[in-house]
């Protein structure tokens, strides 16, 4: 059985002022067909799965493009049409096949484009015609599209968030589509839509319990798959929303049932997971009550991971302002502060003009007298589903008691090691903020007294009737 596998992924945030051209693909994740590396990457779950399962299921396997940018505005019209063209001719070079096997995103936006997904879809389908198992695995952070159900066999969306379980899912999809090839499955499509849409995290209830109770009926009693469709709040498409995707087996009936009853019951999920943070100086005040530390606080409004410049200085202006001691924030992209801070050497003090560069939604850049503590080139850190995160040249720069780690690469804090690499004992501070929604807690959690969510201003506000929508629906946004 021949499979074809490629990835095309990133996620739009229609608001963000930096626009993700071919450099964002190149700098993140850019395999031409043949050359993915000997490891997993979070986009590539499918083609990565189908490698472990090729000698069990007799799979041949052909790898075409796998292409992911770190999130940030709309793809270029040049970007989208240039890798979609280089994905569907490796597709075209390696037919026949049986199956194809996409890792996606689900909520890119191109120029021109509003739903890349559905799009590519179509194009796989139609090259491939109607007999070609298509399959593709999906970030829950997706808008999940008429044209993206009705040219699939099957979609999959991580079941968590953080994002743990990219290989699993990826495992589950293969499985799957060489069941559908090989007439043993013939999986029905329904999708609920809850009208609604919400930040679900995975790891709080009553989320948790919602995912584990999809996944007991996933595999058994007709029903081939269920995934929650969280939506990805900053884009302004029109199918923005929390939606929940089911497929029963060869019955049409029974996936409706299946999606009505358990899409009821994600409304109810996410009106009880609508929780606004405390504010900058609300949280600080919280976390420095203690009674034990550190206290992580996440500032998800300047999040890279979902678009943001990840040069916000609105919660290191609180921190130095209020001369908190004990505490450390990053990752803060900088690469001219980073490239100065290298310049002066370990043990310098010099002045620095740090972060506020990108764009008015950033703040104000802060000026500062900093002491460079650590400097470390070409770092990286784990990221999730064994991937790892390049983070580019850093520096560990200290204003008094508030140390802030600089770094060169575009990314968010996925993992403490971009701390302690740095000579950061995390448990000996009071207060360690990453700018990650939601991410950061697979490995943070492991160190945290406690997590706070801060509401800050920044690229992902979470007061949505701030931004400029005019697809989106109106009650969706009002609702968030
Ligand atoms: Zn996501």
């Amino acid at each position: 059985m021949k499979v074809f596998s490629a990835t095309l992924a990133t996620e739009t945030n229609t608001f963000a002022p930096l626009p993700t051209g071919l450099d964002a693909f190149r700098d993140r994740g850019y395999f031409p067909a043949g050359t993915h590396p000997d490891a997993p990457q979070l986009f590539t779950g499918p083609l990565w799965a189908a490698r472990l399962r090729a000698e069990a299921l007799g799979l041949e396997l052909a790898e075409g493009l796998c292409a992911a940018a770190m999130p940030a505005g709309p793809t270029t019209r040049l970007a989208h049409e240039t890798l979609r063209g280089e994905l569907l001719a490796d597709l075209r070079a390696a037919m026949p096949v049986d199956i194809v096997l996409l890792g996606l995103h689900g909520a890119m936006v191109a120029e021109g484009c509003d739903d890349c997904e559905g799009d590519l879809l179509a194009r796989v389908r139609a090259l491939v015609g109607p007999e070609v198992v298509i399959g593709a695995e999906l970030d829950p952070h997706t808008h999940l599209t008429e044209a993206m159900v009705a040219n699939a066999d099957l979609l999959i969306a991580f079941r968590e968030y953080p994002h743990t379980d990219a290989v699993e899912r990826g495992l589950e999809l293969v499985d799957a589509c060489v069941a559908i090839a090989r007439g043993e499955i013939r999986p029905v499509p329904a999708v609920f839509d809850t009208g609604t849409l919400r930040t679900l995290h995975t790891s709080r209830e009553p989320m948790r319990g919602f995912v584990d109770r999809a996944r007991a009926l996933e595999g058994r009693d007709g029903i081939v798959s269920i995934s929650a469709i969280h939506g990805f709040p900053w884009a302004d498409v029109a199918e923005l929303g929390t939606r929940l995707l089911v497929y029963a087996d060869a019955d049409a009936a029974l996936a409706r049932a299946t999606a009505d009853r358990l899409g009821a019951e994600l409304r109810t999920v996410c009106d009880a997971m609508r929780v606004r943070g405390p504010s900058i100086d609300a949280a600080l005040d919280d976390a420095l009550a203690g009674p034990a530390w550190p206290v992580v606080l996440a500032d998800g409004a300047d999040n890279a991971g979902g678009g943001a410049p990840s040069d916000a200085t609105f919660v290191l202006r609180r921190l130095v302002a209020r001369r908190i001691e004990g505490a450390v924030l990053g990752p803060l992209w900088d690469p001219v502060a980073v490239s100065i801070a290298m310049q002066a050497g370990e043990g310098a003090r010099v002045a620095l003009r740090i972060g506020g560069k990108v764009a008015p939604v950033s703040g104000d850049p802060l000026d500062a007298l900093v002491e460079v503590r650590a400097l470390r080139r070409d770092a990286t850190m784990p990221g999730l589903s064994g991937s790892v995160e390049p983070l580019g040249d850093c520096a560990l720069v200290a204003i008094d008691g508030v140390e802030v780690l600089l770094n060169a690469r575009r990314t968010q804090g996925f993992s403490t090691e971009m701390f302690t690499q740095m000579g950061v004992d995390l448990r000996a501070r009071r207060i360690v903020v990453t700018k990650s929604s939601q991410h950061f807690f697979a490995s943070f959690s492991r160190i945290a007294a406690r997590t706070i969510y801060v509401d800050a201003p920044g690229t992902l506000t979470s007061d949505l009737t701030t931004l400029p929508y005019r697809k989106a629906r109106r009650a969706v946004i009002e609702g968030f």
